[in-house]
This record gives structure tokens, C-alpha cells and sequence, in this order.
């Protein structure tokens, strides 16, 4: 078999479409989203351009504020603070990585749960465990729409997640649960990772190892998708999984770049204006 792309950029653009009408059922008030960045890193800078662009296709005035390097933490919760108590500003995005000596625990929980647009707010994870929640994270939720767009019908599919980060692989999982599917979450302690991703219809890697996956753990026709993020032996970014051994036997596959990063930066949109009051 050899694996039908599941492009990203095609479906963060019709993501976008419905996004444009939900924007314009807020009215003509500017909804803005304040990104801040704590110094300067060349794979910020990328994701921020993305996010930039995507704003303004869809009308959100996105704007992106750059503290100094030399900025510590209680400079930068201070400015957090000030975007929460402003009534204008709908959603506050910290980039990462932040610089030594300060915790993005204690950045993500001073973010106002309302404006948590990046849904990493200990109150939007937690309430995952009850219901699909207004402001989910972004690559978790990002995950679930790809996986939805394939049609597959998820209830007692199984799933194998790999990783088991707070903020994409126990995510994701959860949000899968909801949709009736089978989840094992496989992590750097499980055994054989095989075994498991073997026996799954839907596969989603999210550990930052290129190559982790090959072509011969899988199931034929397995959904892959592959959320990790790697910079390749010839500086090329690359994702977890071993792209042409997996592409010969998945049913669908996402590539890097191309699959869930772009879907991301819509989930992050969609959560700008359900913070807004958009219903979307
Ligand atoms: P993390 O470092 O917080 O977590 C890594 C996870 O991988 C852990 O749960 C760990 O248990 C697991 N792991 C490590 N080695 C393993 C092994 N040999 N077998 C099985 N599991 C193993 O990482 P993260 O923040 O969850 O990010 C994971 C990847 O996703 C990174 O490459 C990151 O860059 C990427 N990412 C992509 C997006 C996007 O929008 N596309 C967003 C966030 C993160």
C-alpha cells in the first residue's frame, strides 16, 4: 500500500474558511490575540509567521511582542497580567522555549483560563477529562480533526499514542477516548513499542525521535499521524516517524512539515475566536 497523504495545509485552509464566518458573526470589533516572545529563537520565529499569517486570513489582529532575553519571569507575568485585565484583548500566547529560569508551568497557569487560547491552562487540561473542552490544546486537538477527516469511524477503533507529554500525547489520547476509541499510551517506559503500534488502526507519534517509527510496526492501512518535529541529518526538518517504510504500508499519513503543524496553527485560531464568544 503505499499511504494517502493527509495534507495539512489543505485542511487548515478549509478549517480557515469556517473560521472567516465565524469571525464575521463577532461583528466589526477588532478580536485580538497578544503573542509575547521572550527573546529571540529562529524556530519561534517560523511558528510566529505562521501564526501571524493565518490571523490575518482569517481577521484576527494578532499582535506579537518581544520581551528582552534579559526578561525574567516576573517581567513576563506582569505583562501577562496586564493582557488578562485587558477587556479588548481575547487570547495570550506565550512562545516557547522560554529562556532558563522561567517555568512554563507557572507562564501557562497565569495565562486567564478565558484567554488560555493554547488550552494548556491546568483548567482547560483538566476539564478534558470530562468533555471535549472549549479551548483544547492546540496539536491535540490539531490531531483529532486529521484524524476525523479521514472519515474513519472511531468508535472501538484502536489507537496507539506514543508519548505522553501533558500537552500532546495525554491530551490527544483523551480527546480519543471521548470519541469511543481503544486507547493504549505507549512512552519511554513501555516494553516492546511494537507490539502495541502493531495491533492499531490509528497510530499518533508525538516523542521528538526521528525514525522511531518504521514501516514494519505497523498494521496494514494504519492512520499515521506524526506530530513530531525533528531537524534531520541534513538540517531538513523531519518528523518521528521513517517516512518511506511507513508511507509503503499506512493507509494515511501525515508528512513533516505539512500534516499537523499547519492544522495546529488553526486549532490556535479556532480557540482566538471561541475565546472571543464565537461559537465554532
Ligand atoms: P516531550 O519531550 O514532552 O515528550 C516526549 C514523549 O515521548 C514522552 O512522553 C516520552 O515518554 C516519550 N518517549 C521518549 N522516548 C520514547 C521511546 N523511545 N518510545 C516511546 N516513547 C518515548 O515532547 P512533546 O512536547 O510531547 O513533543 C513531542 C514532539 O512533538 C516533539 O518533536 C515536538 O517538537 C513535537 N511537537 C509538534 C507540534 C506541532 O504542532 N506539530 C506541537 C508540539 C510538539
Amino acid at each position: 500500500m503505499t499511504a494517502q497523504l493527509l495534507d495539512g495545509r489543505v485542511l487548515a485552509k478549509s478549517i480557515r474558511e469556517d473560521l472567516k464566518k465565524a469571525r464575521q458573526s463577532l461583528g466589526d470589533a477588532p478580536v485580538r490575540l497578544v503573542s509575547i516572545e521572550v527573546g529571540q529563537n529562529p524556530a519561534a520565529a517560523v511558528y510566529v509567521r505562521n501564526q501571524l499569517r493565518a490571523a490575518e486570513d482569517v481577521g484576527i489582529a494578532m499582535e506579537h511582542i518581544h520581551l528582552p532575553v534579559s526578561a525574567g519571569e516576573a517581567e513576563l507575568l506582569a505583562a501577562i497580567e496586564e493582557r488578562n485585565a485587558h477587556a479588548e484583548v481575547a487570547g495570550v500566547i506565550v512562545q516557547r522555549p522560554l529562556p532558563p529560569g522561567i517555568d512554563p508551568r507557572s507562564v501557562q497557569s497565569a495565562i486567564a483560563p478565558g484567554k488560555d487560547v493554547e488550552g494548556m491552562h491546568p483548567e482547560n487540561l483538566g476539564s478534558i477529562l470530562y468533555r471535549e473542552p472549549a479551548l483544547p490544546p492546540c496539536t491535540a486537538a490539531a490531531a483529532q480533526q486529521l484524524i476525523l477527516s479521514t472519515g474513519v469511524d472511531l468508535r472501538g477503533a484502536e489507537t496507539v499514542v506514543v508519548g505522553h507529554s501533558e500537552i500532546v500525547g495525554k491530551p490527544i489520547a483523551v480527546l480519543l477516548l471521548h470519541h469511543l476509541s481503544t486507547v493504549t499510551v505507549c512512552h519511554v517506559g513501555t516494553r516492546n513499542l511494537a507490539d502495541h503500534t502493531r495491533r492499531a488502526d490509528i497510530v499518533v507519534v508525538a516523542v521528538g525521535k526521528a525514525g522511531l517509527v518504521h514501516g514494519d510496526m505497523l498494521k496494514e492501512g494504519a492512520i499515521v499521524i506524526d506530530v513530531g518535529i525533528n531537524q534531520g541529518a541534513d538540517g531538513k526538518i523531519v518528523g518521528d516517524v521513517d517516512f518511506d517504510s511507513v508511507s509503503a504500508v499506512a493507509g494515511h499519513l501525515t508528512p513533516v512539515p505539512g500534516g499537523v503543524g499547519p492544522v495546529t496553527v488553526a486549532m490556535l485560531m479556532r480557540n482566538t475566536l471561541r475565546a472571543a464568544g464565537a461559537s465554532v
